[in-house]
């Protein structure tokens, strides 16, 4: 007897549910997006119990009529492509004609809708993917659809779901995301009947994250405004070096507008801040990437939320050198360097794109912005204030000093404040310089300064091919884990640029014979051991200059000069000198400050004397 059948639609349906439905936030998605396809200018999202009992999207955009209201939720029913051949420039959010039919496979839909001039309005109820109901009714030109008891026939999902705090975080999430791609269209959600995002249209996603984040975090970001046409155009917001977030949950990145989780360019992001942020901290981001259509592949992932590109390369590139670019006009990093001059050039001479524009903040701020927000125990609203707050806020890592704790009374210093005119004065601790400027009084790191200066000089000797090694007198062993060894081969190439002599003996033993001048031979084994404990199996991917930033920040880390460590006068002018000279004076390799300032006003505040 044969044992294969063809399933029923409806057993299908659920099983691509599966895929699509996750939580009621990728039911709003596809709503959404539905409703952004049509080119609604006005969408609503309503949510009752955290989107499992009620989740509703209603939009303005340009309706159906009554035969394709119940096409629509036919598996592979859709009105945006015909042929294979559209798969290779989608325009639109959707195109897979599946989100309709498993929705309404595993909840009660209902959908309202009606195009411009119609009599009528159509509402199609279907349950559990059962047609109940079609009948004339009244609604304005648009449609809305309401999504009720999610999974009630699937109990096993059903129980997958979160609290109702955490399934309303994330489709807070959902409609900062899309409102974020999409200014120019008027978002409310709405939840258990109180209003908490409201955004009118704005002008361009500077105004847009105005509305939803506030002036606060705006102030911060660096504008980013590159990239080539033709491959991909990278425009948006990135954080300052001193903003730091202990995940990628801040990283907001679109692919023509369409909100995508990518390593690809989540990897390329952090290569812009090499030597300036240190691995496992991450910067906040709005990006934006647009490239032409036929340049990547949406239909990669049911939901739509990966892209693959064709010059997945070259996109890299683009994206890391656009926010390299953003930092270098802030003075973080140095422009780049000669083997990138022409990507750059390529960068200069291209126009901004019409599609997303920055303009200089308004001089006044647009009024209602921020959502009402109840201190009565809501959990939405506490959620999304505290959304909305992290975004905002600097999370450190464990290892950093707290960013904020001497904020109040000496600031850091930082590229735009910097004065070149610093003179020593003497040491506390025998860990900090003491010295003064134009604007006040100075305490210098000793030992991140002399990294800074140390890890630009091993890059450029790097960089130069000139390698300044000492040779060892009697050379030092030391034995490799085995998961080491496979790290040590591919790191031994790029180590020896930097003039480390090892040689791998029997077995698993190397034998350090020269190491790079200013390490203290004592320091070179610790420097190695460190160094293969950290570069882990996603290091090892990244670029080959990120690898070569790594190794140089460890080097300067070991060969620079320890706190509790007296300097003579000649030795602190000298370390000020030329951490003056350095790419980048105010932060450490590892993303640290390196100069803190009492300002003379503080100081004269603090004496009463004004
Ligand atoms: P897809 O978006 O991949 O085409 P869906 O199942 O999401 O598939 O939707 C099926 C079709 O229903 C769409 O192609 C579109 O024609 C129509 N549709 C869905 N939502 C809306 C809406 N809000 N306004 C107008 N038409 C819609
Ligand atoms: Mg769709």
């Amino acid at each position: 007897m044969s044992k294969i059948r063809v399933l029923a639609d409806h057993v299908a349906n659920q099983i691509a549910a599966g895929e699509v439905v996750e939580r009621p936030a990728s039911v709003a998605k596809e709503l959404v997006e539905n409703s952004i396809d049509a080119g609604a200018t006005r969408i609503t999202i309503e949510i009752e119990a955290g989107g499992r009992r009620l989740l509703k999207v209603s939009d303005d955009g340009e309706g159906m009529v009554r035969d394709d209201a119940i096409l629509a939720f036919e598996r592979h029913a859709t009105s945006k492509i015909r042929e294979t051949d559209d798969l290779d420039a989608i325009g639109t959010l959707g195109f897979r004609g599946e989100a309709l039919a498993s929705i309404a496979s595993v909840a009660k839909v209902e959908l309202t809708t009606c195009i411009e001039g119609a009599g009528a309005a159509t509402r199609v109820a279907i349950d559990g993917g059962r047609m109940r109901d079609v009948k004339d009714a009244a609604h304005p030109r648009g449609t809305t659809i309401a999504v009720r008891d999610l999974f009630f026939n699937i109990p096993a999902r059903r129980k997958f779901l979160r609290s109702e705090a955490t399934e309303t975080y994330h489709l807070t999430n959902l409609v900062t995301h899309y409102a974020l791609a999409h200014p120019e269209i008027a978002f409310t959600f709405v939840n258990n009947g109180r209003e908490v995002v409201r955004t009118a249209p704005a002008k361009d996603l500077r105004e847009r994250a105005y509305q939803i984040f506030g002036e606060e975090f705006l102030k911060n970001l660096l504008e980013v405004d590159g990239g080539e046409t033709g491959v991909a155009r990278v425009s948006g917001f990135v954080s300052a070096p001193r903003d730091r977030r202990t995940s990628r949950d801040s990283q907001y990145l679109f692919v023509n507008r369409r909100f995508v989780r990518d390593r690809m360019i989540g990897r390329a992001l952090s290569e812009a801040y090499r030597s300036i942020l240190p691995y496992g901290v991450y910067p906040a981001a709005l990006l934006f990437i647009e490239t032409p259509l036929e340049e990547v592949d949406v239909n990669v992932h049911p939901a739509k939320t990966e892209v693959r590109f064709r010059r997945q390369a070259a996109v890299a590139d683009a994206v890391r050198e656009a926010v390299r670019a953003a930092l270098a006009s802030a003075s973080y990093v140095s422009p780049p360097e000669p083997p990138t001059m022409i990507a750059t050039a390529a960068v200069s001479s291209i126009a901004p794109q019409p599609r997303i524009e920055f303009v200089p903040p308004p001089p006044a701020p647009p009024p209602v912005p921020r959502p009402p927000v109840e201190p009565s125990g809501d959990e939405i609203a506490r959620d999304l204030e505290i959304m909305l707050r992290s975004a905002s806020r600097s999370v450190q890592s464990a290892s950093l000093p707290p960013l904020n704790s001497a904020e109040k009374i000496a600031r850091e210093v930082t590229p735009e404040t910097i004065s070149t005119n610093i003179r020593p004065l003497g040491q506390l601790d025998e860990s900090f310089i003491i010295a003064t400027d134009d604007q006040g009084l100075l305490l210098i790191d000793q030992h991140v300064a002399h990294e800074r200066i140390l890890f630009d000089k091993y890059r450029a000797l790097e960089a130069e091919r000139r390698t300044d090694a000492q040779q060892m007198l009697v050379p030092e062993t030391f034995d490799l884990t085995p998961a080491q060894t496979a790290v040590f081969d591919d790191l031994l190439p790029e180590l020896e640029k930097y003039g480390f002599e090892l040689m791998r003996l029997s077995g698993r033993t190397v034998a350090i014979r020269a190491v790079p001048a200013d390490l203290p031979g004592s320091e070179a084994r610790n420097m190695l051991f460190e160094l293969l404990e950290t570069v882990d199996a996603e290091k090892k991917s990244a670029a080959p200059e990120t690898m070569r930033d790594e190794i140089a920040a460890s080097l300067a880390c070991h060969a620079a000069i320890k706190v509790n460590m007296p300097l003579a006068p000649e030795k602190m002018r000298w370390l000020i000198d030329r951490l003056l000279q350095t790419s980048s004076p105010t932060t450490c390799p590892h993303g640290r400050p390196v100069i803190l300032r009492l300002s003379t006003r503080d100081i004269l505040k603090g004496f009463h004397r004004i």
